[in-house]
């Protein structure tokens, strides 16, 4: 893999940060403890991962795609960095992503764009892009990526991979730096569903050392998946949410998602369609709750905790000022200013307030939708990967990549992608998005291993 990432990161940019000495040597250890029958139970032990670089990492940089975190290094290890060396797992280095996860193709790098492999002409999808790449490209066979409003799935369905965002609290968020605390959500990307639950197994659980996590066994998502490879859905109701595609998806990835339904329905699985009202109001909701997060958690990086210090001026304040514009890309002065507004006092109600009423409503349609189907489904994205540069400097079109798979952070439930053919029109992956109620990953599982 190391050969690998030498020979084609080049051009795909997947990787910020490259530990060749860590990696190497980590694998000679595996290597070591198997022959000495001392290796680690996981049978992950030993096989490379590619981590997204907004988890801290004491042996790595951890910048968050940003100028502002230039030359910190992390004082400790964050609790899924820990979960993956317990394991033996080799970790390959941080991977591109758009500033603070923020965005939807990873151009939104300080560190320039991430490309995607089946076309190095257009995005791979984001803020997670550099991981989903790095598994589209074969430079790693598994991935961790961070879903705050689609960051796992989205780049997943553009690069032809699988990817999980858990149950809200279902992984650590420990050292995890914060994009949006109560969207945020870390999980396993992958090239097979099978990979994708043996990783799942490794980071998942409860940590003291994170608050918001679940005290709750892990959901079996290996049984599931070995359940879920006879093919046989029989006595499983799949929901079509009628919200979530037709006007607006692009043709191809219109087509492979009722080809989809189709096997689905061969599988043995009832397909009923489902309505959730209120998931029109998703987007705009989710883009004032989630600038308002940012615009308070994005006010640590003040030049003088971590980082980069621009000494322009004489007073603190000069310092600040002249480090955040220094610092922070466009998208990320963006949401500050979005947030700050929206929180700003007079308008809290208007904005803030009804947006978490929004989010209630959403809670609500998927309660309701679940009642009538064991697992939701949509397209993950509206359309394939679209070229560099075409979204960038238009950020309303750039939000619309989201519209399905905002409403799960919301309410805190479990999705995921996986690949559903090519779009006829362009010969790119789409992908097939799976909804979970909360602790339903096991279910959600089963039914992509089927699938797949
Ligand atoms: N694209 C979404 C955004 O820009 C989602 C980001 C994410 O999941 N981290 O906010």
């Amino acid at each position: 893999h190391l050969d690998r990432i030498a020979a084609v990161d080049g051009q795909v940019n997947a990787f910020l940060h490259v530990a060749r000495e860590a990696a190497l040597a980590n694998a000679a250890l595996v290597d070591e403890s198997i022959a000495a029958g001392t290796a680690p139970a996981s049978p992950l032990a030993g096989v490379p991962l590619a981590l997204k670089d907004v988890f801290t990492t004491m042996d790595m940089p951890t910048t968050c795609g940003s100028r502002i975190l230039e030359g910190w290094r992390p004082p400790y290890d964050a609790t899924v960095t820990t979960r993956l060396r317990a394991a033996g797992i080799t970790i390959l280095g941080k991977t591109n992503m758009d500033e603070f996860a923020m965005g939807s193709s990873t151009e939104y790098s300080a560190y320039g764009p991430t490309r995607n492999p089946w076309d190095t002409s257009r995005i791979p999808g984001g803020s997670g892009g550099g991981s989903a790449a790095a598994l589209a490209a074969f430079e790693a066979p598994l991935a961790i990526g961070t879903d705050t409003g689609g960051s796992i799935r989205q780049p997943a369905a553009m690069t032809g991979t699988v990817g999980v965002k858990p149950t809200y609290g279902g992984v650590s968020r420990y050292g995890l730096v914060a994009c949006a605390s109560s969207l945020d959500q870390c999980g396993p990307c992958a090239r097979t569903v099978l990979d994708a639950a043996l990783l799942h197994e490794v980071i998942a659980g409860p940590d003291p050392l994170d608050s918001t996590s679940i005290d709750a066994p892990v959901p079996a998502v290996l049984e599931a998946v070995r359940r879920g490879a006879d093919g046989d859905l029989r006595g499983l109701r799949v929901g079509v949410v009628r919200e979530l595609g037709g006007e607006g998806y692009q043709a191809g990835v219109q087509s492979n998602f009722e080809a989809a339904l189709r096997q689905l329905e061969k599988l043995g699985a009832e397909v009923v369609e489902v309505s959730a009202p209120h998931f029109q109001y998703g987007l705009p909701a989710y883009y004032l709750i989630l600038p308002s997060e940012v615009s308070s958690n994005l006010a640590r990086f003040d030049a003088m905790r971590y980082g980069l210090r621009v000494e322009n001026g004489t007073s603190a304040e000069e310092v600040m000022a002249a480090t955040r514009e220094a610092g922070f890309g466009p998208e990320a002065k963006r949401r500050i200013m979005l947030g700050t507004y929206a929180l700003s006092s007079g308008y809290y109600d208007a904005y803030y307030g009804q947006a978490q009423k929004v989010r209630t409503l959403i809670s609500r349609d998927f309660a309701t939708a679940f009642a009538q189907a064991d697992v939701l489904v949509s397209p993950t994205a509206p359309t394939t990967a679209f070229p560099i540069g075409e979204k960038v400097d238009d950020p309303l079109a750039m939000y619309l990549n989201d519209l399905a798979t905002i409403p799960t952070n919301l309410a805190g439930t479990a999705a995921m992608s996986v690949p559903s053919g090519l779009a006829a029109e362009d010969g790119l992956p789409t992908g097939l998005q799976i909804m979970a109620p909360a602790l339903g990953e096991a279910v959600m599982y089963r039914v992509a291993a089927a699938y797949e």
